[in-house]
């Protein structure tokens, strides 16, 4: 393929990503946007398989036939529960690419670059292993984290902060010091010696970081991956990569900061560690008697509601239960009762985790609101129905100052007139805190699976 058509091939993509984007911002405009992706992926693949920078087709036929073997198996085998850890493990992959090519750069000897665009490549090689390995081993220690191999406990290194700032001027020294070795042909040294810095900096980096918090990593590592794609591309001098990889760092910054204000979090301090963890003293033990419920009854509060609140949490996902919940909306709706569903922009174990469990199940989409607008509203709720969800519906990120959620906004469905809280245990959520909603006055349990609670609750509402 000539490069002029190769050219234009990755324009046509990049302008697929950006729809691709502009798609995934909005439910109902999601899965086209998806699609957009999926052609500009194709277009792009196939662009670059055919074009002059190919020198070995036995080697890319391989490398794609592994690649996307592993990714098929993954993608199949995967629980819709895991996709948060898969998502993880994806951008150490990513992080770990930028690493390798960084090195193969490092060691081509048939580059033939002299003066200020050698200088230039050196320095994109340097950057791009730098990203690269902080990459790599922060998305590695968060999938341990997301799938609980890793407590999700912050650890806390004293002069953590000195430490941080060490490694920084530790790595920036380094890096002149390879500039000034590789003018000479050398550099090794100073190469390893900083990927070995940059891989102790992201396990610490993320390490620090408390439970309640590990959204913001996830999409700050979600951009992270953006940035480590985006040196490959300078270092294989591939514009649709950095193109691309551009997208995903600025898509992901921009997550971050709105994940941060969901969370009323400052972005420097997250990443910087120490929240998460309880600011003064010992969070408030949670004392008092549950009320439990059983389904029958839970049916009859339904039926007597006329305005009621689903609040979906990540128990939902472990579940299953969102077909039921949606046969249970369709059945209440049907009899005239107006329900709306509550979403917490951190429900879940990645952003977006409720929106797409209820897309699938098909609920409407214009009866999903956003926390903010829930909040508003609790007066005129009689029933809200918390299902699996423990942190996003926690009040004492309102009133206890110790609490390690304190301050993050939560909805406060204690405000309406009953809840009903979904749940197998009074085990408490990914944050590790008690929750005093449990023991309210106002409050009811019904202990057990999420699905079967609610098929309980289903075959009660027929009945
Ligand atoms: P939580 O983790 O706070 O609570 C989930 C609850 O679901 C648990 O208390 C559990 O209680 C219950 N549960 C689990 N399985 C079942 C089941 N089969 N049936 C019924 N209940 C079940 O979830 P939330 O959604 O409320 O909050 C999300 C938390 O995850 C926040 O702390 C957030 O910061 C964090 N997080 C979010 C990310 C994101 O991007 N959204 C990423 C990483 C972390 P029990 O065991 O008693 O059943």
């Amino acid at each position: 393929m000539s490069q002029s058509l190769v050219t234009m091939s990755y324009i046509v993509a990049t302008v697929l990503f950006i729809f691709s984007l502009s798609g995934l911002s909005n439910q109902e405009t999601a899965r086209r946007g998806n699609y957009y992706g999926m052609l500009g992926m194709a277009i792009a693949i196939i662009a670059t398989a055919l074009s002059a920078s190919v020198t070995s087709y036995v080697v890319l036929i391989i490398a794609l036939l592994i690649g996307g073997a592993i990714g098929v198996k993954a993608a199949l085998k995967v629980e819709m529960t895991q996709m948060p850890e898969l998502v993880a493990i994806m951008h150490s992959l990513v992080g770990m690419a930028a690493v390798l090519v960084g090195y193969a750069n490092f060691m081509d000897s048939s580059l033939s670059l002299s003066g200020v665009e050698k200088n230039i490549h050196e320095v994109e090689i340097y950057v791009g292993i730098l990203i690269g390995a902080v990459t790599f081993s922060g998305s590695v220690i968060a999938f341990g984290k997301l799938s609980e191999r890793i407590s999700g406990k912050p650890m806390l290194l004293p002069a953590r902060h000195w430490l941080n700032l060490g490694l920084l001027v530790a790595a920036v020294f380094l890096g002149r010091l390879f500039l000034q070795q590789a003018e000479a042909g050398g550099g090794t040294f100073p190469l390893l010696l900083m990927t070995i810095i940059a891989l102790a900096f992201g396990v610490h980096m993320v390490m620090a970081i408390g439970g309640a918090d590990m959204p913001v990593v996830v999409s700050m590592l979600n951009s992270y991956s953006g940035w480590a794609a985006a040196a490959t591309g300078f270092m294989l001098s591939n514009d649709l990569l950095i193109v691309t990889g551009a997208l995903v760092g600025s898509s992901g910054a921009i997550l971050s900061y709105i994940m941060c204000r969901a969370m009323n979090r400052n972005f420097i301090s997250v990443i910087a560690g120490g929240f998460g963890t309880a600011s003064g003293g010992e969070a408030a033990v949670i004392e008092g008697e549950v009320q439990p419920i059983d389904a029958d009854e839970t049916a009859q509060l339904l039926l007597t509601a006329k305005n009621i609140v689903i609040i979906p949490g990540y128990g939902m996902a472990v579940a299953q239960a969102q077909h039921t919940v949606n046969e249970i909306t369709k059945l209440l709706r049907d009899k005239g009762k107006k329900v709306g569903f509550g979403i917490h922009p951190v429900a879940g174990r990645m952003p977006g985790h409720m929106n797409v469990l209820l897309a699938e199940a098909k609920v409407p989409y214009d009866i999903v609101y956003e926390m903010d607008e829930i909040n508003e509203d609790w007066d005129h709720v009689d029933v809200s129905i918390v299902i699996g969800a423990n942190d996003i519906v926690n009040p004492s990120a309102l009133d206890d100052p110790n609490s390690p959620i304190a301050g993050m906004p939560v909805l406060e469905c204690w405000k309406g007139e009953t809840t009903i809280v979904l749940k197998r245990s009074m085990a408490s959520g990914y944050a590790g805190v008690g929750n005093p909603l449990f023991v309210l006055e106002n409050t009811r349990m019904l202990f057990g699976d999420a699905n079967a609670t609610m098929q309980a609750v289903l075959k009660a509402l027929k009945g």
